[in-house]
């Protein structure tokens, strides 16, 4: 018989797919959850089922590119461009996203035909599951695309252990129960063995949610259904804190570093790094810069914003819309107190290659990092890893999962624009060895926890769930 092997399934692959002439390139991506589950999916027989983000529908082509992505342990799931309008921009992007952020009036669309098809591509994943899942084999499901694929692989394997992960946050069930297929979606994710989340928060969150809307018994943090147990807990994802470490260090990187410096020299330089996404607070961010700029002449000249905002889902109106809104804001905020050598807000609508980010967070002031709601936010970690002089201030939202780890941060609410723009005030301020004694204590927790940890903590959980649901039996 084979040994044992564990699937990681989530919505993309750890892999870009670009289409270059007639020919298919692939090209690894450098991001958290590929170098973390690096060290699984890569070993012996196991493997990572997910999309390859772009639509191929020559049945020759998907064939081609199946093969090439096999030789880096990866298993494609090909979507029609009509099951990514629906499943994933319609369903995913539209209901749980805006739900699970506690947008729920605002943004949540709510389309039976795109339930739909949430529903099938759940089930085509688990038919590619289910080719290559043999009994005793681990998979591991990831993030809010996928949350009926638990149930439909234990329905149709039960002799899998299934883990389960949410990398965005579960909401209070007041706002969960709104939606009108919420059951049937616990009920999903409850096919799974473990179910593991940021935040204890999220956890409870679930917890009472399955208690109210199920007909299940819950008992601290495991839910009984019938004879089976599934456990709930939380697991604070982690990053590969060395590598930004090291970038930092890297020669090419410190050059940009100091050219940065130098650009700024004689001003307190405060970054801010966000995906373009509602519920990341940048214009909320923007005014509390308003105020202080308003309350504080003195700081005039003396500051600068260097906000970076990655393009995402930019076709939609929603998006484009805040989009617009950022450069009316900022084109408002520069144009009333900007000078001939300076400006407040260096604003960038783009993405970044990893040095330069690196560079940036090397060598800023201050990491403003003020979303509304973020399952994690991993670039506070990233910041934190980079700070190798432990100097520098993070200030952190509290709707943030990291404010949870980061308690040494400077934690606002970032619905207070006053409270954000005085706690600016207070970090650029800041004694050097109040920021050194902040920042030692937030460096030994993202070192310890980091990305390994979590994979490991997750796994041998998984392991042990398993071996309790033998015990009772
Ligand atoms: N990032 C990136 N390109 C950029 C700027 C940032 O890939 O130009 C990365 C950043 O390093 C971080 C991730 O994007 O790892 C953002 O993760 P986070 O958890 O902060 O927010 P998300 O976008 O997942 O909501």
């Amino acid at each position: 018989a084979d040994m044992p092997k564990t699937i990681i399934v989530s919505n993309r692959l750890p892999v870009k797919v670009t289409k270059q002439d007639d020919a298919y390139q692939l090209s690894p991506s450098e991001g958290g959850l590929a170098t973390g589950l690096g060290s699984i999916y890569k070993q012996d027989d196991n493997l990572w089922i997910g999309w390859p983000g772009i639509e191929i529908t020559d049945k020759r082509d998907q064939h081609m590119v199946t093969e090439d992505l096999k030789e880096l342990s990866l298993l494609p799931v090909f979507l029609t461009q009509s099951e990514i309008n629906k499943y994933y921009e319609g369903f995913s992007n539209e209901v749980l996203w805006p739900v699970f952020h506690y947008y729920v009036s605002t943004y949540a669309h709510y389309s039976q035909a795109n339930w739909e098809s949430y529903q099938l591509v759940n089930q085509k994943f688990c038919d590619a599951v289910l080719e290559v899942a043999n009994p005793g084999d681990t998979i591991w499901v990831h993030d809010y695309q996928l949350l009926l694929l638990p149930k439909l692989i234990r329905d149709a394997r039960p002799d899998v252990s299934i883990g389960f992960f949410q990398h965005i946050p579960f909401p209070s069930d007041e706002m969960f129960r709104l939606i009108p297929w919420r059951s049937e979606l616990l009920e999903g994710i409850l096919g799974a063995d473990l179910i593991g989340y940021h935040t204890f928060d999220d956890v409870r969150h679930f917890l009472s949610a399955v208690s109210r809307l199920l007909p299940v018994q819950v008992s601290a943090n495991v839910i009984t259904l019938g004879e089976r147990v599934v456990v709930v807990e939380s697991f604070p994802m982690g990053i590969d804190d060395k590598k930004y470490g090291d970038l930092s260090q890297q020669e090419n990187v410190k050059t940009e570093a100091e050219l940065i410096k130098e650009t700024f020299r004689g001003q307190k330089l405060i970054l801010s790094i966000d995906r373009l996404d509602y519920s990341k607070g940048i214009l909320q961010r923007l005014q509390a810069l308003e105020i202080l700029l308003e309350n504080h002449p003195e700081l005039v000249t003396k500051i600068t914003l260097y906000m970076i905002v990655v393009p995402s889902r930019d076709q939609v109106p929603q998006y484009k819309e805040l989009r617009d809104n950022i450069d009316k804001k900022v084109g408002n905020i520069n144009g009333r107190y900007r000078t001939l050598e300076w400006s407040p807000i260096q604003y960038f609508y783009k993405s970044l290659p990893i040095e330069t980010l690196s560079a940036l967070y090397s060598s800023a002031d201050v990491c403003l990092i003020t979303p509304m709601r973020d399952g994690m936010n991993l670039v506070s970690k990233e910041y934190v890893a980079s700070r190798v002089h432990n100097d520098g201030v993070l200030i952190l939202s509290e709707m943030a999962g990291s404010s949870k780890e980061l308690i040494d941060a400077v934690i606002v609410n970032p619905n207070n624009i006053q409270e954000v723009s005085r706690a600016i005030v207070r970090a650029i301020n800041m004694p050097r060895a109040e920021q050194s004694r902040r920042m030692i204590l937030m460096r030994q927790n993202v070192s310890k926890f980091n990305i390994g940890h979590w994979v490991k903590i997750f796994m041998d959980r998984l392991n042990e769930v398993k071996q309790m649901q033998r015990s009772m039996q």
